[in-house]
């Protein structure tokens, strides 16, 4: 089976949560990796994953959300989940808030701190703040990009980190010549694959909600990159996922 590794699960489908995961799960999508990001979406998101086969998640602050306190949202309870396999999205964005740069390095080392207490894996979000994240996420983390469009140089600072780095359908788009190129340069034994739903549909579904399902178009287009058959590369990035998220028991 493939695994969506960051996906954000909302009740804006048509059809709502339910039909996703199925769909999902009658694609050869058989796990899903529910990211949270703005702190009340991480109840919601372990019900569902208690209700659900093969439904985890990843629990944290997104840096457009500076106000919150983590410590409110990422108690002990929540992180001793079994369901709860990692601390994310957390991390930089200076794209669209350059502004809030000393509250977002705050909050996200607060959860960095957070994540390595717990023995935690953690999923990345870094946006125009390659020099910020490189210096702070130091190799006593362990941990994803996720979807991931740095540049080479912060690749290979990571890359000696230890981290893991998931492609996106940012992957499959025709003017991404420079991502592939990134991706065709890591080892493959360092790369998850992810939808990051409902954004980023990728080709051919672009403009559409993206769901889960269509992770499997990000598949196809890494599987040419890596010259690697797909169910080659299937297996690979299954034991590779279960090696970045130790707590995932698959059912
Ligand atoms: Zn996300």
């Amino acid at each position: 089976m493939f695994i969506d590794t960051h996906c954000h699960l909302t009740d804006e489908y048509d059809g709502g949560v339910d039909a996703i995961i199925k769909h999902a799960h009658d694609n050869n999508v058989g796990a899903l990796i529910c990211a949270t990001a703005e702190g009340v979406d991480i109840k919601p998101a372990i019900k569902i994953s208690e209700t659900h086969n093969n439904i985890f998640i990843t629990a944290g602050i997104h840096p457009d959300y500076i106000d919150l306190n983590p410590y409110d949202f990422l108690t002990d309870d929540v992180l001793n989940n079994p369901h709860v396999v990692g601390v994310g999205e957390i991390g930089l964005d200076y794209h669209y808030n350059p502004q809030t740069r000393n509250k977002q390095i705050d909050l996200f080392e607060k959860q960095l701190d957070i994540a390595h207490k717990h023995k935690l894996p953690v999923a990345i979000h870094t946006r125009e703040a390659e020099e910020d994240t490189a210096n702070i996420l130091t190799d006593k983390y362990n941990g994803v990009m996720h979807c991931f469009t740095s540049s080479w140089d912060l690749a290979k600072i990571m890359l000696d980190r230890g981290f893991y780095f998931s492609a996106s359908g940012i992957l499959t788009f025709k003017n991404s010549e420079s991502v592939r190129e990134t991706f065709s340069k890591i080892p493959i034994d360092r790369i998850v694959i992810e939808t990051d739903s409902p954004y980023c549909a990728p080709v051919p579904y672009r403009g559409k909600t993206c769901e889960p399902a269509m992770v499997i178009e990000t598949a196809k287009v890494l599987a040419q990159i890596k010259n690697l058959q797909i169910d080659e590369l299937e297996t690979i990035l299954f034991e590779n996922t279960k090696q970045l998220y130790p707590k995932i028991n698959l059912l």
